[in-house]
């Protein structure tokens, strides 16, 4: 299992990079991953918060009832002009949960680990949210960027202090 990497660590702020080849190295890696968001209870998770800038994110709105949707390379096709408020939260960022503003429905383009393209078309309710936050994981952009100036205020704080800390435990490490 790999460790999560908080707010603070510079790998959250790379724009991560695309994957060129399916091998069974990025089999084990996505393994691995997926094992992670499952023991760390999330519903997505995204390589740059296990300390490695690829693009490639894992989303499971399931529970665990079904396998996980791995998105390899993903892009947003489309985005609908309805819009909705949705609370999230993030295993980078832990304690902190938001109420962010998102287009309500998304279609989606990536490549699966065999490296077969396929679609989501027309995601809506926790699949849609999950796959915007874990799509922006992978250009560097943290929920915490899309909230009003005073949300932001109100957990300046709080996040100023994780990075912080994030840098003390770096050094000790
Ligand atoms: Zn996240």
């Amino acid at each position: 299992m790999f460790d999560i990497c908080i707010y603070g660590n510079p790998v959250l702020r790379k724009k991560a990079r695309e994957i060129s080849v399916f091998d069974d190295e990025l089999r084990g890696f996505v393994e691995e991953m997926t094992e992670t968001m499952k023991v760390k209870d999330g519903v997505g998770l995204a390589a740059p918060q296990v300390d490695t800038s690829v693009r490639i994110a894992v989303v499971d709105t399931t529970g665990g009832e079904q396998e996980p949707s791995v998105l390899i390379n993903p892009r947003i096709t489309s985005f609908s002009e309805e819009r909705e408020d949705f609370e999230e939260g993030c295993l980078s960022i832990p304690d902190i949960r938001l109420k962010v503003n998102r287009p309500s429905r998304v279609s989606v383009t990536a490549f699966d680990i065999d490296g077969k393209q396929y679609t989501i078309e027309n995601a809506d309710g926790l699949l849609a949210r999950a796959v915007q936050h874990e799509i922006d994981h992978l250009d560097g952009i943290l929920f915490v960027d899309r909230v009003s100036p005073v949300t932001r205020q109100l957990v300046a704080g709080k996040l100023k202090k994780m990075a912080k800390s994030q840098k003390a435990g770096t050094k000790a490490a």
